[in-house]
């Protein structure tokens, strides 16, 4: 009998040993963009990382329908606006330590502790060199000045980083301010909504409109893409830093989130401070073009060559908060 109860107490005792350690990723990040870093965290800590990458909506719905029983420790979002919704459909736990919280920018993280961001990204114009001249363009609130006319490429606005930056016009400038500003930027648009971030790009860089609103970091893949064409176009336009005598640029966040039902929480927690060390933010934010969270990280030539800005330092909840109020204002403005 003796011999019995010391043998299983050898095996609860050597079991932990034996179990093996792992972590189970959500991502909406494009599995190039982060598996390189994952492998690097799983090659240091001994951790298995398993990777399921899909669209932030089907992420979020499958945390909702998996409930208590998900597989998932971490969500990886690429917008402040989802990490929003995924906290207030309680499919997150806040998680986030004293020692992370201290790492990053106060609004750049929720202040329930829910989720931090990983990277930032601006959103900016873009200019034609050859037909807008730098000292014509102020403000996003300047963009719909008479001037501009047919003028401006924007994708759609069922696309969350427009949403965003018109949830962030709503925290500064109030509802009805925003209602107005959104009518008549939609009369300066050159064509009706299509395409993605590079598209704008590209239309501008043809000759379709003179300025877009678009993410940095589109323009960086550009810039760095093995296809000339997209380097040529990237030729013919500049960046303009809107805001920069007021609130400052439009910023969004790529960010992380433990699951509320997460079993391997501690793991989880050991790859949010690795992908918070100054190394992996510098990798993560040179690899997607983003800019780090950590300021101790470097920057990529990329972004260096565009220059140093202020950034708008609105605390990025406010853009999941107001994200319906964006939509309703979009839908109203003819914004398709
Ligand atoms: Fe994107």
């Amino acid at each position: 009998m003796k011999k019995i109860l010391l043998c299983s107490i050898i095996f609860v005792l050597s079991f932990p040993l034996l179990a093996k350690e792992e972590v189970n990723v959500y991502s909406a990040r494009k599995e190039q963009l982060i598996k390189p870093l994952l492998n690097e965290f799983s090659r240091t800590s001994g951790i298995k990382v398993n990777l399921i990458t899909s669209s932030e909506d089907a992420l979020l719905k499958r945390l909702q329908l998996e409930g208590k029983n998900s597989p998932a420790d971490i969500l990886i979002t690429t917008d402040a606006g989802r990490l929003y919704r995924a906290k207030v459909s309680k499919v997150l736990q806040p998680a986030i330590t004293i020692k992370m919280q201290n790492m990053i920018a106060k609004h750049l993280q929720d202040p329930e502790h829910y989720w931090l961001a990983l990277t930032t990204r601006a959103r900016v114009i873009v200019y034609a060199k050859d037909r807008v001249k730098p000292s014509e363009l102020s403000t996003y609130e300047a963009l719909t000045d008479k001037k501009w006319r047919k003028r401006i490429c924007v994708r759609s606005s069922n696309n969350i980083y427009n949403q965003s930056l018109v949830a962030s016009m709503i925290a500064h400038k109030g509802k009805k301010f925003t209602a107005k500003w959104t009518k008549s930027l939609v009369k300066n648009f050159a064509r009706k909504p299509k395409g993605g971030d590079r598209d704008q790009i590209k239309a501008v860089a043809a000759g379709q409109c003179d300025v877009a609103i678009v993410n940095t970091y589109y323009l960086g893949q550009m810039i760095n893409s093995s296809d000339s064409s997209q380097v040529n176009a990237t030729k013919k336009i500049a960046v303009f830093w809107p805001n920069q005598q007021d609130r400052g640029t439009h910023i969004n966040v790529s960010g992380i989130a433990i699951t509320k039902a997460a079993k391997n929480k501690k793991n989880a927690l050991k790859l949010i401070n690795f992908l918070l060390s100054d190394d992996a933010q510098f990798w993560y934010a040179q690899v997607n073009n983003e800019y780090p969270v950590v300021t101790t990280a470097g920057l990529s030539e990329t972004l260096k060559s565009w220059g140093k800005f202020k950034a708008d330092t609105l605390d990025l909840d406010k853009l999941g908060l107001f994200n319906s109020d964006a939509v309703k204002i979009m839908d109203k403005a003819g914004w398709r």
